[in-house]
């Protein structure tokens, strides 16, 4: 049996990805989450296994865990979670890694960072290319994820140097699909979560942001190559998303059309700090693992998670 760890197990992706683990006999799984974010609905399914175990905890404390694979995912992720307590979510960065490595190299494990595309902040390079070294501000209100992000993938790359720890390490862009928070804040599913309620779909700024969506299994299907089939001194940092880029009033347009009704629009003001455009330039993904890209456009993966959230309104 290979033994995987998985922290932030009953968040969006962790749930996701624990899920799709538990799909190859030989895995046994532990998801780690402090329930933060996370919920244990989106764990239903797992549950249901015998080679599944939940525990209830902070990454922020050492564990000694046992394992062969760390998927290392831990962290609010959407704008409004991680500034609810910014302090948090830079120790829950800075801490969680460290925790994690701590583990990996005790027990010859490889450890996967989750990174993002938050680390280029607001990019002056476009598409993102791994090379780019990024825009971000380290006092304002996305500091505390994108440094702690940032921070956290050096500790990686210093643990490997200095111990000779496994690591990779993948930056994720936007993704959105079953299992997201509907009440989490962020744009996809603010704007499904409105338009199936009929009221207007909050535009921050002028709309005009461009951001590129991934469908999660688009994701998983990448972070299972990333750790299993790519070379072992493959360490990345690697991009993971999908190329397609769109203005969030393209999102809200499609978003209307799809769920019927009127399309209405509110305008907001735009956030601190909101990166003007993202796109993933993903060439060294589609080198690195085996030709992977996403499969599913934004169109379907829409039409998929509008099928998740309309049971739940
Ligand atoms: N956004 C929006 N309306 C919303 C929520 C978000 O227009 O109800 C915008 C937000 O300002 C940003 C983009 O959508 O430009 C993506 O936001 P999200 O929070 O999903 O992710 P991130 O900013 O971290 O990429």
């Amino acid at each position: 049996m290979k033994r995987i760890l998985v922290t932030g197990g009953a968040g969006f992706i962790g749930s996701n990805l624990c899920e799709r683990l538990l799909k190859e006999p030989d895995n046994y799984v532990i998801a780690l989450d402090n329930l933060f974010t996370g919920r244990r609905s989106n764990l239903e399914k797992c549950f249901e296994s015998d080679r599944f175990e939940f525990i209830e905890a902070d990454v922020c404390a050492p564990v000694d865990i046992p394992c062969d694979r760390i998927y290392n995912a831990a962290c609010p992720a959407s704008p409004p979670a991680y500034q609810k307590s910014p302090t948090n979510t830079t120790k829950t960065c800075v801490l969680g890694v460290i925790n994690m490595l701590e583990l990996a190299t005790k027990y010859g494990a490889v450890m996967m960072q989750f990174s993002t595309s938050e680390v280029y902040g607001d990019p002056e390079v476009h598409p993102q290319v791994e090379a780019y070294r990024g825009n971000v501000s380290c006092n304002g209100i996305r500091s505390c994820y994108d440094e702690g992000k940032r921070c956290a993938e050096s500790l990686c790359f210093d643990y490997n140097r200095e111990f000779g720890t496994k690591i990779k390490v993948i930056r994720i862009f936007n993704t959105y699909g079953p299992k997201m928070d509907p009440e989490d804040g962020r744009v996809v599913s603010n704007f499904i979560m409105q338009a199936l309620r009929g009221e207007p779909l909050t535009v921050y700024g002028d709309g005009k942001q461009t951001r590129s969506f991934q469908y999660i299994d688009d994701l998983v299907e990448g972070i299972i190559r990333m750790m299993e089939f790519s070379r072992i001194n493959f360490t990345g940092p690697v991009n993971l998303g999908n190329p397609g880029e769109f203005t969030m009033l393209e999102l809200a347009e499609k978003v209307c059309k799809k769920v019927g009704g009127a399309a209405q629009f509110v305008f907001k003001p735009l956030p601190g700090d909101d990166p003007t455009r993202r796109k993933a330039d993903i060439s060294l993904a589609e080198r690195e693992l085996g030709g992977w890209k996403p499969a599913i456009c934004l169109d379907e993966g829409l039409d998929r998670t509008i099928e998740y959230f309309r049971k739940l309104v």
